[in-house]
């Protein structure tokens, strides 16, 4: 089954307006060409509308770093879907390594953010991912495994086939050690099985499971190559619109 590659850059909490602005500028005229995948960029949430206004015209899809599960209420610090929809938004970033280890995200906070996103038409990017204790405890497949249903619990073939889902070691993400493209595509092998078993085959063979942790311009066409991985979520080589192109125009 063709998964259209998505190529995903997760700013993270750097960029004004205006560097925003300037990031995107330089992105466009490097990349609004390219064909044959897709391309997401996740600036903070307060550029978030000149982001939009900076890609009207470009396919390049407008994400949020994270979402509240709840529609509206007493949440301070939080942002709803309906929120993100309407500054241009299409995908949310939810349960990246960083908000489950330094703000407390459980799984079923992921599995009621995923819902949350689904039911505004949001792209779910969910992220999964063990950390360095858990891989030599030998425990990655069945860390990740539980991730990976807590996400998609109580979820029906129709949503699971709508959320993309990024593996990120993370052990692996802003330290400059990256996955081989072996370990790599073992635990996405994995996940793919566990979406089956959560879901049905088809449904496996059409989600888009990215490769997170370190990607960069060197080491991207090796990590594409392999048959489970369907493109990557980028920080830090993604603030840099020359090295976030070079990702982005990957060779398999
Ligand atoms: C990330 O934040 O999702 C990430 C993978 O970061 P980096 O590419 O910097 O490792």
């Amino acid at each position: 089954m063709a998964r259209t590659p998505l190529l995903a850059g997760n700013w993270k909490m750097h960029g004004t307006v205006a560097a925003t602005r300037k990031l995107i500028a330089e992105l466009r005229k490097a990349v609004d060409g390219v064909s044959g995948r897709d391309v997401a960029v996740a600036p903070p949430f307060s550029a978030l509308p000149a982001a939009a206004e900076a890609l009207a015209g470009s396919s390049i899809i407008l994400a949020a770093q994270n979402v509240h599960g709840e529609p509206k209420g007493a949440f301070t610090g939080e942002i709803s879907a309906e929120m993100l929809v309407e500054v241009g938004c299409r995908a949310a970033i939810i349960g990246h390594s960083e908000r489950r280890q330094l703000f407390g995200e459980t799984d079923a906070g992921v599995n009621q953010r995923t819902k949350a996103a689904l039911a505004a038409g949001l792209l779910p990017i969910v992220c999964v991912g063990e950390t360095l204790a858990e891989r030599e405890a030998d425990e990655t497949l069945a860390f990740v495994k539980r991730q990976v249903e807590g996400a998609l619990l109580h979820f029906d073939a129709a949503a699971i086939r709508r959320v993309c889902i990024a593996y990120e070691p993370v052990w692996a993400i802003g330290t400059g050690r990256t996955a081989t493209p072996a370990q790599a595509e073992e635990v996405h092998a994995a996940i793919r099985a566990v979406v089956a078993s959560c879901a049905d085959r088809p449904t496996a063979d059409s989600v888009r499971i990215l490769y997170g942790g370190s990607v960069k311009p060197d080491n991207v066409d090796d990590l594409m190559r392999e048959p489970d991985i369907d493109g990557a979520l980028v920080g830090g080589a993604s603030l840099d619109a020359a090295s976030f192109a070079r990702i982005v125009e990957f060779r398999s």
